[in-house]
This record gives C-alpha cells, sequence and structure tokens, in this order.
C-alpha cells in the first residue's frame, strides 16, 4: 500500500485581490521541486508555518499537468489488478470539485474524466494487443455518503430510503447492499450517466434543505478483464469529499451539527488511515468510518493519493491551517528524505484541526 499526500493551491478567483494571498508554494532548496507550504501565523503575521508534501501545485498549475504527474502514473498498476484510490480534501470553495470534475471545456476536464479517458484507451489497447483474446469491461458505480448515510447516485432520489444503504461484509471485504453498477462503454457513455448522476446529488441536497459540499461522493470504476477463465478485477476510486471547514463557526443550526459531526469523524478517520499506511502500521483504523470501510482503506494493496486543495487567502486563514495541520503527516516523510537538515516550525497540533473530535479545544479562535 502506498500513499501520496500532495497540495494544490487553487488560482485567485474574480473577487479576490492579490494582496490577500497568504498561502504559497515554495521549496526546500533552490532548484528543488515545490513540495512545501507556507502560510503565517494567525496570531502572528511575522511568523510562518511550513507544510511539507510530497508535491505541491501551484496556482499556474493545469488540470492537464496534475493529472499527467499525480494519475497518469497508476493506470498501468490499475490495469495490473491494483486499486487506486484519489481523494480531493478541503475546505468548500478550495477545488476539490473543480480538481476531480473539472469544467466542461476539454482543457478544463478534471481528473475522473481524464482517468476514465486514460482507462477506456488503455482497456481498447489490451483488447487490441491481444487480438480480441482479452477483453476488457468497466463498470461504473457512484454513490455518497451523508449523515454517515449511503446513498446511491444512479438511482433518482425519489427512490432513496431515508436509512441509507446497508454495508454487509463479504469475503472480508465491505459491501454496500443493492448498490447499482453500470457497465460503460466509452466516454460518451460515462459522460451521460455522470452527467445525471451529479443532478440527481444536487436535487437529494436541495430536498434536504442541505447542500452538496456537505458529503463525501465516491465514483468507483470497476475495470474488469478476461481471458478465458481467468478474471482480473481491479477498481479506481475517485472521491469528492465533503468540506473540511469547521462550520460550528458559521452556522449553529441543529441540523449543520449532525452533518459537521459525521463529516468531523470520517475526515478524522481518513486521517488517522492515512497517517496509519504512511508509517507502515499494520493496524489501519478503516473499520472506524463508512467511507474509509467502504474503500477498505489500507486492506487492499493498492496506491492512495490525496490532494489538499488550498484557497491562497486571507478568508480562508483559520480553515486552510486546520485542514494543513490534517495532512500534515506528509512532513514526517519530507523530513526523513532531506534526512533532518531543515527544522519545519508548525503550530501546536490538537484535536481541534479537526473540528474538534473528541471534544479538543479550539484553536486560534
Ligand atoms: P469545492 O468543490 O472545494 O467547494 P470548487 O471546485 O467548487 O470548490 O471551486 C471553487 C471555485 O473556484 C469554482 O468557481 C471553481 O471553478 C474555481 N476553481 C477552483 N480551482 C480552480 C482552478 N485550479 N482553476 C480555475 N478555477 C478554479
Ligand atoms: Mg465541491
Amino acid at each position: 500500500m502506498s500513499v501520496r499526500v500532495v497540495a494544490r493551491i487553487r488560482p485567485l478567483l474574480e473577487n479576490e485581490l492579490e494582496k490577500d494571498v497568504i498561502v504559497r508554494a515554495d521549496r526546500i532548496a533552490e532548484g528543488s521541486p515545490l513540495t512545501v507550504v507556507k502560510i503565517p501565523s494567525p496570531k502572528n503575521e511575522a511568523e510562518e508555518f511550513s507544510f511539507a508534501f510530497n508535491s505541491v501545485y501551484d496556482r499556474a498549475t493545469s488540470q492537464e499537468e496534475l493529472f499527467t504527474a499525480e494519475v497518469a502514473p497508476h493506470i498501468k498498476a490499475l490495469f495490473q489488478g491494483l486499486d487506486v484510490t484519489i481523494f480531493a480534501y478541503g475546505v468548500t470553495g478550495t477545488g476539490k470539485t473543480h480538481t476531480m470534475r473539472g469544467g466542461l471545456r476539454l482543457a478544463e476536464r478534471g481528473v475522473i474524466p481524464r482517468l476514465l479517458s486514460n482507462v477506456f484507451r488503455r482497456g481498447k489497447k489490451i483488447m487490441k494487443d491481444t487480438n480480441g483474446n482479452t477483453t476488457v469491461e468497466v463498470a461504473l458505480s457512484y454513490y455518497e455518503i451523508y449523515n454517515d448515510k449511503v446513498y446511491d447516485l444512479l438511482e433518482p432520489p425519489e427512490k432513496r430510503t431515508p436509512a441509507g444503504l446497508p454495508l454487509r461484509e463479504k469475503d472480508g471485504k465491505t459491501i454496500v447492499v443493492g448498490l447499482s453498477e453500470r457497465s460503460c462503454g466509452d466516454l460518451k457513455d460515462f459522460e451521460r450517466i455522470y452527467l445525471e448522476a451529479n443532478n440527481n446529488r444536487v436535487t437529494a441536497a436541495t430536498k434536504l434543505n442541505a447542500h452538496s459540499s456537505r458529503s463525501h461522493a465516491i465514483l468507483r470504476v470497476k475495470v474488469t478483464q478476461t481471458t478465458g477463465d481467468m478474471v482480473k478485477e481491479s477498481t479506481a476510486s475517485a472521491i469528492d469529499l465533503a468540506g473540511s471547514e469547521d462550520n460550528r463557526r458559521t452556522d449553529n443550526g441543529k441540523e449543520r451539527l449532525v452533518e459537521s459531526a459525521a463529516i468531523n469523524k470520517s475526515l478524522f478517520v481518513l486521517s488517522q488511515c492515512i497517517d496509519a499506511i504512511s508509517r507502515g502500521d499494520k493496524r489501519i483504523p478503516y473499520r472506524e468510518s463508512k467511507m474509509t470501510r467502504i474503500l477498505s482503506l489500507g486492506q487492499n494493496n493498492g496506491i492512495t493519493i490525496m490532494i489538499l486543495n488550498l484557497a491562497p487567502v486571507r478568508s480562508y486563514h483559520l480553515d486552510t491551517l486546520s485542514s494543513l495541520n490534517v495532512s500534515s503527516r506528509a512532513k514526517r516523510i519530507e523530513v526523513r528524505e532531506i534526512e533532518n537538515e531543515v527544522v519545519f516550525k508548525q503550530p501546536p497540533r490538537t484535536n481541534s484541526a479537526l473540528g474538534g473530535v473528541g471534544g479538543g479545544t479550539n484553536i486560534q479562535r
């Protein structure tokens, strides 16, 4: 199991100003790649915190560059039978959906359509190279986890039951009972299914008086390669996580509190899993949230990529700092790689980085 944690800083939006930029990408030494994110302390502007990642992508990074660097290299492994999992993590408004789904224009397409496009291309090539002896099939599942309940996004919202779909263990794997799967022959097929499902997501959220940023959306691409009676199956999962902001600060409504608790818990468990995997621990606490359980995070032999999306401007300051803290485990890797030549200065790590899971105290309010 391998894990990469990378950060992507989005460009300024129309109403944002250059003078409000507080987050920047940096390098450990001249000539080395961007691996560090710097942000001032909210208490003392003169003091700067540094967070290191496997890689950092600055404002100018295009969709294609990000995909080519972080996802394309793993397509081969996917076809060799490994599972690939890509998360977008971060505060609402930092570019998670842009990174994963992207815009309609070709250059603006995100990780998901590019992944599908690559999978179809490679699948076709395999079939051609084997003279049709190997067939490659692609099937999609798409679901969301809202308030710790699982809802199928390939089904219309009317069909939802409030309790959501149950989970069950089968052959050591967690399955979502009743989750639908659509076979998908080409990119056009995919785009039609994906568009319809995303509309379902928005409609369902509106009915609940919620917002789609309050749920995790998980797209599962199953690749089945059949040669005679040999079947190889692997999955690529692309996840647009719920916003990691601490919304106790802005909204104390009861419904939002329930949402918050569910989101905080699952993001907390996710970060613990990533932590444990990157340390090479035997025990990964993946059972402690539905999302990590369904993904069997750390149980499969696979590749996990976490993309931390960041907004560069001051209005996100505290939430940015807290999301940097959550994904900060990457620092350990980096510090080791550079043999402790650089000592990073960091804010104290507290539970509150996760919105107070476990009753931690609040930081920098
Ligand atoms: P999130 O899903 O994290 O809430 P979005 O993906 O909706 O955030 O991004 C917020 C806004 O920023 C959107 O208007 C989006 O188009 C824009 N945006 C985000 N990342 C980029 C980027 N890399 N390039 C251009 N625009 C971006
Ligand atoms: Mg979004």
